[in-house]
């Protein structure tokens, strides 16, 4: 159903005076006259359609999409695992629906106690002593955990520390949000295997680093097994240890970051703990600290007393507000409703299995494709592009690129990896399966992506052109990303 016709703008389809609905007259006076400086100049441009217009609009448009419920989604470093339905009724309860945000805590000691949970079970399976469920999104969390990192050693008045060490290998949101807490990055280069160089780490350390952003695994998918070493040489010189747990996924329920020498974390609920994720949100990424940092989180918290009353309350020295009330609370709900009913068994399953996915298919593949680190992998690995007998040469100005891949896996209804990330090769192709997926369906993907390999090498063509199936194929990004349709037309 990828009809033109049905691929309009809402706005494109309006007819002046249409309706889609009928009201009696309004027996009742006209309110107290809004002041006419408050008053809009025109009418709103709004659409003007009737309701099976309004219905076939929303119904086409989710149709044009592609989630985790339409198909397989293995884009690497997002976690896109299943989101559990229980997950949406237990967030629906009118009991969390019809609160206010500004109500009296006695009236409200359940959803309160509900997000004390959170912060406690993050806390144990995080290895730390506390959490602030407050950060809108990983991204959020890191300038949050960074912000305490600064709070800390303003704290101490040591005013030097300006610099932050971050691996080259990093998301890229790292360096981005060390730079928006106003810190200097300092990055370090990885090894041939994938890993921190830690001689390079020592050659950057002195008293004006305030710390060490690091992921684990990192973005490769491979497992730093030097972090008890990294960590003692940072705190060594007085620094404190980042740990970006957007990859917690592998690692949960099997090791805790707090454990490894990391002082400040987040987590992605909307990676790892299976709430609905993508197109920008609402996500949640909670930030723990270990013991001697609590003081420093955001408000507000959540404290139980010893009466079993719960309460919002201000950490001693907190670094002040970073969102609004509870923050993205349905977000809290569905990460809770997933924790309780994967409970202490379950929870190091998915970890294993989302490490077993990736390993699967990785070794099934990469005799098809460049696989530049060998070994075991944890939740996701990353290909070079095609090997070069399958025309994956990248000297060779006419190879298929891992974009020709990538947009050929759409003409088979598969969503694509992520595509030239993380930066350390040419032609990175990141997969991640996850633990949701059934064997039939990671076999399905293996063959397609075979099937695509033995296309790339006797007919290149197919692959430079595709996709042939989609209704947009291959957009100018940059002018997508810059110059967008999201908005009305403008009014005149
Ligand atoms: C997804 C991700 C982030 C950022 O999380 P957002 O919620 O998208 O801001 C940071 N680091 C890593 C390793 C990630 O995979």
């Amino acid at each position: 159903m990828n009809k033109t016709c049905y691929n309009k703008l809402i706005f494109e389809v309006s007819q002046s005076g249409r309706t889609g609905y009928s009201l009696p007259d309004n027996p009742w006076p006209a309110p107290a006259a809004i002041p006419q400086e408050l008053r809009r100049e025109k009418a709103p441009q709004l659409p003007e359609v009737d309701e099976l217009t309004v219905c076939r609009h929303y119904t086409n448009m989710s149709n044009n999409n592609f989630g985790v419920d339409t198909g397989f989604y293995p884009l690497g470093s997002c976690t896109m695992k299943y989101n559990p339905k229980i997950n949406e009724e237990m967030a629906a309860l009118p009991g969390f629906t019809r609160l206010h945000p500004a109500q009296d805590e006695a009236t409200t000691q359940g959803a309160i106690e509900l997000y004390y949970n959170v912060q406690q079970s993050l806390a144990e399976i995080a290895g730390l002593s506390e959490f602030t469920l407050n950060p809108y999104a990983g991204a959020h969390g890191e300038l949050t955990g960074l912000m305490v990192i600064r709070s800390y050693h303003q704290s101490r008045g040591d005013a030097k520390r300006t610099k932050i060490i971050v691996p080259d290998s990093a998301h890229g949101t790292n360096p981005a949000s060390a730079a928006v807490c106003g810190l200097q990055i300092v990055e370090v280069k990885s090894t041939p295997e994938g890993t921190v160089d830690v001689d390079s780490l020592r050659a950057v350390l002195g008293d004006d680093i305030a710390g060490m952003m690091m992921t684990n695994p990192n973005t490769l998918g491979i497992f730093e097994t030097r972090i008890p070493e990294i960590a003692r040489l940072v705190h060594d010189c007085g620094g404190l240890m980042y740990y970006d747990g957007a990859n917690l996924n592998p690692m949960l329920g099997v090791c805790r970051p707090g454990d490894m020498g990391f002082d400040v974390m987040h987590i992605n609920l909307h990676k790892t703990f299976s709430t609905p994720h993508g197109g920008g949100g609402p996500g949640s990424g909670p930030v723990g600290v270990r013991a001697g940092l609590e003081q420093f989180l955001p408000k507000p918290h959540v404290s139980r007393s010893a009466d079993g009353t719960f309460h919002l309350d201000t950490p001693a020295e907190s670094l002040g507000s970073i969102s609004s009330f509870l923050s993205n609370y349905g977000i809290l709900i569905r990460a809770y409703c997933y924790l309780l009913s994967m409970g202490r068994e379950y929870i190091p399953m998915a970890g294993k299995l989302s490490v077993l996915n990736a390993n699967y298919i990785k070794e099934r593949l990469k005799d098809f494709y460049q696989l530049p680190i060998e070994g075991l992998c944890k939740h996701e690995f990353v290909f070079d592009g095609l090997r070069p007998e399958y025309g994956g040469d990248h000297h060779d100005p006419a190879h298929v690129t891992t974009l020709d891949v990538a947009k050929r896996l759409l003409d088979y209804g598969y969503h694509a990896p992520t595509i030239y990330f993380p930066l350390l090769f040419h032609e990175s192709l990141m997969i991640e399966p996850t633990e949701s997926e059934t064997k039939e369906t990671l076999d399905a993907f293996i063959e397609t992506m075979q099937q695509i390999a033995r296309e790339a090498q006797s007919n290149p063509e197919l692959l430079h052109t595709a996709p042939h199936d989609t209704p947009i194929r291959r957009p100018d990004d940059v002018r997508a990303v810059k110059d967008g349709i999201f908005k009305m037309p403008a009014i005149d």
